[in-house]
């Protein structure tokens, strides 16, 4: 039986794993140049190399890209420090320190000096409790605000998995995500991130698990309508004519939600985004020991966030930016690159870069944008919805997308 995928982003292709994986064949429709979508590489030829459209980080625990990653053979394509350990660097009083929770459960890390986020009292680590308990509606900034911990961890941590400001950020999105990782110990939480690019860790070793199992993917072929009969997808509109959806065939809508929203006359979206940037420098870092340990480091007190390093380049991350996005890229580039000076001991010229805006990067991570969030199943029999923004429970990371993935392709099959 075939299923048609419409959008190759990582929730398009964990639909299409799950799928192939129960024996369907599946056919995908991308509409830009390669899949991949918000997480892809491609040269850059003013940097003259590689470069991923941003930083992408993922925890040992975000459970369904682990298994996403096992299912295509691409877990070894992950670098990281090989258990949790999180440098950070002040860059207002240029303090600096290494959070390396303990490997179980029994957070008895956060007593250990060299391990603990410093200056920090026992009771602000219950507070990760409260998030349990956190009133609808309330922010992560109402739950968890205030004193160091806040501001040497969870602050950073919950901008970068929510993509949102704790002041607007919904307190729930923050809740799976804490309790998945920081609260299941050390071993949920080792950083990973691609040793080589987004596109050779987790879609060129899916797109060749799914050419091997019959599976295509149509590249430059946008789909512009769905035709509707008797209460099913009959057939998709692409620029070169009509596909039939035959009986007993169903369709994943895998797109961003205003293309969804489109194709779907009626279907509630999420309608408000946050940007994030990406500035990428060709230069050559000399970090300290945690540092080059990690690949990366976090930066807090100035505009640069999470600063990634591989050899030749210095890539770093600034979330939640709708307020830096439309400036040039010359001034954000001044201003990350001072941070970065500070942080990495690096010249004063700034060093030949390329500034990534993506300016929708996510659906912004607040309670109302949460109730816009619609679930996989349509009113059609045969189409079922996935992406970042559908109704996960998480924010819109690579967990939720695998996993909006799989839901939807569960729904067809149960079907
Ligand atoms: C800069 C940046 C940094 C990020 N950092 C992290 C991180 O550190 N950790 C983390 O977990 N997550 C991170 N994320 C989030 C993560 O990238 C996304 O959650 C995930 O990639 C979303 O996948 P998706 O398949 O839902 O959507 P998309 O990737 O947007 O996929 C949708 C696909 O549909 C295609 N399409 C659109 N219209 C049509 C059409 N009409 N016909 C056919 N195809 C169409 C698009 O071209 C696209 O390929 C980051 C995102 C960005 C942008």
């Amino acid at each position: 039986m075939t299923t048609h995928i419409i959008g190759a982003g990582l929730a398009g292709l964990s639909a299409a794993v799950t799928l192939a994986g129960a024996g369907h064949r599946v056919v995908l429709y991308e509409a830009g140049p390669a899949a991949g979508g918000r997480a892809r590489s491609y040269f850059d030829r003013a940097l003259g190399c590689r470069i991923d459209n941003g930083n992408h980080l993922l925890l040992s625990g975000n459970t369904a890209a682990m298994d996403y990653l096992d299912r295509i053979g691409a877990r070894g394509t992950l670098a990281g420090p090989g258990e949790a350990f999180f440098p950070f660097m002040d860059l207002a009083t240029g303090a600096r320190w290494t959070v390396r929770p303990g490997a179980g459960r029994l957070p008895w890390w956060v007593f250990a000096r060299g391990r603990a986020v410093p200056g920090v009292r026992l009771r602000e680590y219950l507070k990760l409790l409260a998030l349990g308990r956190a009133a609808p509606g309330a922010t992560v900034a109402e739950v968890l605000g205030g004193g160091a911990l806040y501001r040497r961890l969870l602050e950073p941590l919950a901008v970068a998995a929510l993509n949102t400001r704790p002041e607007q950020a919904l307190a729930a999105l923050l809740r799976p995500v804490v309790e998945e990782t920081l609260l299941r110990g050390g071993r949920a939480c080792v950083p990973l991130f691609a040793r080589e690019g987004l596109s050779e860790s987790l879609v060129d070793p899916a797109l060749a698990w799914l050419a091997a199992r019959g599976g295509r993917l149509h590249t430059g072929r946008r789909i512009a309508g769905l035709r509707i009969a008797e209460g099913r997808v009959a057939g998709l509109e692409t620029p070169d004519g009509a596909v039939a959806v035959a009986a007993g065939e169903a369709v994943v809508l895998a797109v961003p939600p205003w293309v969804a929203a489109d194709l779907l006359p009626g279907l509630v979206v999420p309608d408000r985004f946050e940007a994030i940037l990406n500035l990428h420098f060709r230069t050559e870092a000399a970090p300290g020991a945690a540092v080059a340990r990690a690949g990366f480091l976090g930066l807090i007190g100035g505009t640069a966030e999470w600063a990634f390093l591989r050899p030749g380049i210095v890539s770093v991350t600034v979330s939640a930016a709708n307020h830096l996005v439309d400036l040039p890229a010359e001034a954000i580039a001044a201003r990350v690159w001072g941070d970065l000076r500070a942080a990495l001991g690096l010249p004063e010229a700034v060093a030949p870069m390329r500034v990534v805006k993506e300016k929708r990067a996510t659906f912004a991570a607040t309670a109302a944008q949460e109730r816009r969030r619609p679930g996989t199943r349509t009113g059609l029999a045969n189409l079922a919805l996935a992406g970042d923004w559908t109704a996960t429970g998480l924010p819109a990371t690579i967990e939720g997308a695998i996993r909006s993935g799989r839901a939807a392709a569960e729904v067809l099959l149960a079907a």
